[in-house]
């Protein structure tokens, strides 16, 4: 039989395994409130030892293992490669604002979307990650540092919307007023472009911040770097992101990684001002579609060949941009000593193998 992973279910759903091991329902809270602190049920001080037995006959709770963490010298930022209970391992980053601390979670092993700059997706997807091993990034890291984390990025290894349903579990869960109630405005969510999921997510009455992966502003420059466009391309895409902002209200942000030589020059700059005015906003402009793109000066991947573009090119994009009403904001690089960026700590441990 296999067992029960108590961490990713919902209060209802534990309340049902309770009673179904014969115990109180009102075990049931306790439970999830300490679960959600990061206390393992082994370790709780009002469950007895026969509950804990019948617990671990019939269930698991798992909290990912540190095996790497890094500190930066320059700005706090930590860096933790996690160990999952299979043996595989996930990059989480705690980035330290003045607004709170700020988690970038991993949502798979691995990822099979085939970006050409992004170390994450070399070795292809291995697996997704449960709910349970989301949250446990971010029970792991709050417990770690001491600090409360009080907003998410889904931005680290892995296609959040091409592991949907776990991740609507996990945000849930995350949210739940007994758990760590991080509320969906305090949440963003990157995706390369998967256009049926941007609608589903949509529906779900959520209102978490979506980045869309952008990355070029014209379908041949996009589809070479992203073979995610050969099935939605810029148009279906911005459609998605029309959609989703009617039904939700939240502002979009788009993510524009700087490849030096590929998408940095003023004249695709340009192009993405009048793609972005042109399908999102009224010809008048006066229909406020909050557009914001983070510009990201690309980060060299060992296995890949593409270079950053320099700083008078990253300026000159932005102000292109800004000049076309764009707000722009060059992406401020945290943990430039640790190579915070996702994706690379895994790639080590694994080709030590
Ligand atoms: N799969 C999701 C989220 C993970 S990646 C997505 O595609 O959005 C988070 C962001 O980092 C994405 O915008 C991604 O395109 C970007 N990224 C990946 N590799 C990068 C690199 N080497 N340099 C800069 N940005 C990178």
């Amino acid at each position: 039989m296999e067992k029960t992973d108590l961490l990713s279910l919902y209060p209802k759903e534990l309340e049902e395994y309770i009673i179904s091991i014969g115990e109180p329902k009102y075990r049931a809270k306790q439970l999830f409130t300490q679960m959600h602190k990061g206390i393992a049920p082994d370790d709780m001080t009002n469950i007895s030892k026969a509950t804990k037995e019948k617990l671990n006959d019939s269930a698991f709770y798992y909290l990912p293992k540190i095996r790497r963490k890094l500190v930066s010298a320059i700005d706090g930022t930590v860096k933790y490669l996690f160990e999952l209970s299979d043996g595989n391992s996930v990059e989480s980053v705690v980035m330290r604002y003045k607004h709170g601390n700020t988690i970038c979670v991993s949502s798979q092993v691995g990822c099979r979307m085939g970006c050409a700059f992004c170390a994450s997706t070399i070795g292809g997807k291995v697996r997704d990650l449960t709910p349970s091993e989301i949250l446990g990034q971010v029970l792991m890291a709050q417990t770690d540092t001491g600090e409360r984390i009080s907003n998410i990025v889904m931005m680290g290894i892995g296609e959040p919307l091409d592991n949907y349903l776990n991740v609507i579990r996990f945000l849930k869960l995350v949210g739940n007023e007994d758990g760590m109630n991080i509320g969906y405005r305090h949440i963003s969510l990157s995706t390369c472009g998967i256009v049926d999921k941007i609608d589903a997510l949509a529906k779900e009455n959520m209102p978490i911040t979506l980045s869309i992966s952008l990355h070029a502003s014209d379908d041949a420059t996009r589809s070479s770097i992203m073979p995610i466009n050969k099935k939605w391309n810029i148009s279906a895409l911005l459609d998605a992101c029309k959609r989703y902002y009617s039904s939700t209200g939240r502002r979009i942000s788009f993510e524009y990684t700087l490849i030096a030589g590929k998408n940095d020059t003023p004249a695709a700059a340009l192009e993405l001002a009048r793609l972005l005015n042109q399908n999102l906003r009224s010809k008048d402009r006066s229909e406020g579609f909050p557009i914001h793109v983070n510009l990201i000066p690309v980060n060299p991947v060992n296995e890949t060949h593409f270079s950053a573009s320099d700083k008078q090119a990253v300026t000159k994009f932005a102000s292109l941009l800004e000049k076309n009403g764009i707000r722009a904001t060059v992406r401020r690089r945290l943990g430039a000593d640790i190579n915070a960026s996702c994706g690379q700590l895994r790639r080590e441990e694994e080709k030590k193998g």
